[in-house]
């Protein structure tokens, strides 16, 4: 690797433009999960090995959201050197019927947020770690909120 490259942290989403939440999809009952690990169906009435990895609805409505004001323990190091508050949003996806959670991106805070915001997938760098640049997924608000408060 070199000084300036970036990588996925983790193999759980996509990367490009447009990038995608993966997960598995039961092929016998339809029922999703995340992350993409499962090596069998969660739905108890069911229990197919028959899992395929797909790409989640990129969209998603803020069910939850809180403050991370103090800086993550070691390993973590923050990119920028210097800890940053961020917020973080757990995320229903309709279709899916999952909850995800994840970091909300830069520029964004839990002033930005309201339960039902919607949002979609970014990638952001997470931590810099030996010159590596690891990238994971975060939440966007997909509208700007007005400045009022309604
Ligand atoms: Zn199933």
């Amino acid at each position: 690797m070199t000084a300036s490259a970036t990588v996925p942290a983790i193999d759980w989403f996509t990367s490009g433009a447009t990038p995608a939440l993966l997960g598995r999809r039961c092929g016998a009952c339809g029922t999703y999960h995340f992350p993409p690990t499962a090596a069998w169906c969660a739905n108890p009435a069911c229990r197919s090995d028959r899992l395929e990895t797909v790409e989640l609805a990129r969209r998603g409505t803020v069910w939850s959201y809180t403050d991370a004001r103090y800086q993550p323990p070691p390993p973590y190091q923050p990119p920028s050197g210097e800890h940053v508050p961020f917020a973080i949003a757990a995320v229903r996806l309709e279709r899916e019927g999952l909850i995800i959670l994840g970091q909300v991106a830069s520029g964004y805070g839990v002033d930005d947020l309201s339960v039902g915001t919607t949002v979609e997938v970014v990638t952001e760098v997470l931590e810099r770690v030996e010159g590596v640049d690891r990238t994971v997924w975060k939440w966007r608000p997909v509208a700007p909120l007005g400045g009022g408060g309604a």
